[in-house]
């Protein structure tokens, strides 16, 4: 009954554990659930007044398919404003979330075993949504010698007459690496000297970035990369609206046209109510924000910082986003475990805190820790973590 090509698409890891961890959690078990990629801040308030502005003034029929006018014309105002960017609305669509525009991307342009180039470890969905269009992932190991970012060599080597994408993530989930300018420009080299690839460039992370870093996409440093780069981004992490499910993408015009035309076949335009509540969050000075970075900048560090303290569990400093990525070798090799998964299992069930193996991300040994959680939370993730670290410790 079923397509031979869905035996390889997996459920989203992510979800699954946070599934395993509710669970438990219904059992009245005392599980710290460190999986979820979403912010526990609420909606701005004027966000929602935008949704609530939209069902009084009847605004609650279909729109057209790629969002409406002003909403595309505020996300053109914001690559204008925040990124030095010039595009049409036409060059514009909005969707069900960023998700959907990744979707849609590879949807119209993969024919079979062309290849997308993924640096790992990636966000989940990416290899699961290029193999459901029969694509070939063409996964590029990164590790912590090089902050888990990608180098123009790596890049050079992978590139063949079936590249058709390049994915590249910044900040990234799950690292929360950031590309600086100088990186960036200098992926943007080798492929200036490939005119047949394509860059899909999700900046879904864009404003989460600590530490005064700078926000840096690919066409910003190579202008000229306009045309060949589609940029994804949306309100889900930079507005705490994961759940209003609007993402935007920026592309050139036949792109985004081709892209808006199998949306109007799957599920049309994005939630007519959603679409007003983005575009009071994309009108409104974000006066939140300095103050949610601020949080999650000492809730990094706080991790960090007790992480450092292990003998058995390490990280790089994380510059976005708000994960922190655990190397956790040394710990399977403590306790003889061959996966991180069964690592992740053994902090779930005796420890009780859940967080996603690395594996689930292409990248073995390493565990994500999501800090989008309150402090008092974290303090007993560590307490827990720092428990086995000692307990393994006094074995030695
Ligand atoms: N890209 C990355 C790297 C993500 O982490 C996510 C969500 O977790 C998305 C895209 C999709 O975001 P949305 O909720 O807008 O679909």
């Amino acid at each position: 009954m079923l397509a031979h090509r869905l035996c390889s698409i997996k459920p989203s890891p992510t979800l699954s554990l946070n599934q395993k961890a509710n669970e438990m959690k219904s059992f009245g078990i005392d599980v710290i659930n460190l999986t979820l990629g979403e912010s526990d801040f609420d909606t701005p308030s004027y966000a929602s007044a935008g949704a609530t502005e939209f069902i009084r003034k009847g605004l609650t029929r279909y729109t057209a398919v790629d969002g409406i006018l002003p909403l595309k014309q505020k996300i053109c105002e914001k690559f204008k404003n925040d990124n030095q960017l010039t595009y049409q609305p036409s060059e514009i669509m909005v969707s069900t979330g960023g998700k959907q525009v990744i979707f849609n991307a590879m949807m119209a342009t993969l024919n079979p075993d062309d290849e997308v180039i993924i640096p790992a470890p990636y966000w989940v969905s990416y290899v699961d949504i290029v193999q459901i269009f029969g694509g070939r992932c063409v996964i590029i190991p990164t590790s912590s010698d090089t902050d888990y970012k990608l180098t123009p060599e790596q890049l050079e080597n992978a590139i063949n007459h079936k590249t058709k994408w390049l994915i590249l993530n910044s900040p990234s989930n799950p690292t929360g690496a950031v590309y600086t300018d100088e990186e960036l420009l200098a992926l943007s080299k080798v492929l200036m000297t490939y005119n047949h690839v394509h860059i899909l460039s999700d900046d879904i992370y864009e404003y989460l970035i600590y530490d005064q870093e700078k926000f840096y996409n690919i066409v910003t440093v190579e202008p000229l990369l306009q045309k060949r780069t589609l940029i994804v981004n949306g309100v889900s992490k930079s507005h705490a609206m994961t759940g209003w499910r609007i993402g935007y993408g920026a592309g050139e015009s036949s792109l985004i046209k081709a892209m808006t035309m199998l949306q109007s076949q799957s599920t049309s335009n994005p939630c007519s109510v959603a679409q007003g509540a983005a575009l009071a969050a994309l009108s409104n000075e974000h006066t939140l924000l300095p103050i949610w970075k601020d949080d999650y900048q000492k809730r990094r560090n706080f991790v960090v910082f007790e992480i450092s303290k292990m003998h058995n569990f390490s990280c790089i400093l994380p510059k976005g986003a708000f994960y922190v990525y655990v190397d956790c070798a040394s710990m399977m090799n403590q306790l003889s475990l061959k996966t991180d998964v069964e690592l992740c299992n053994l902090l779930l069930e005796t420890y009780h805190v859940a967080v996603v193996p690395g594996s689930a991300f292409g990248c073995d040994q390493t565990f994500r820790i999501s800090y989008a959680t309150s402090q008092d939370q974290l303090q007993k993730a560590i307490d827990r973590l720092h428990s086995l670290d000692r307990s393994v410790c006094s074995n030695d």
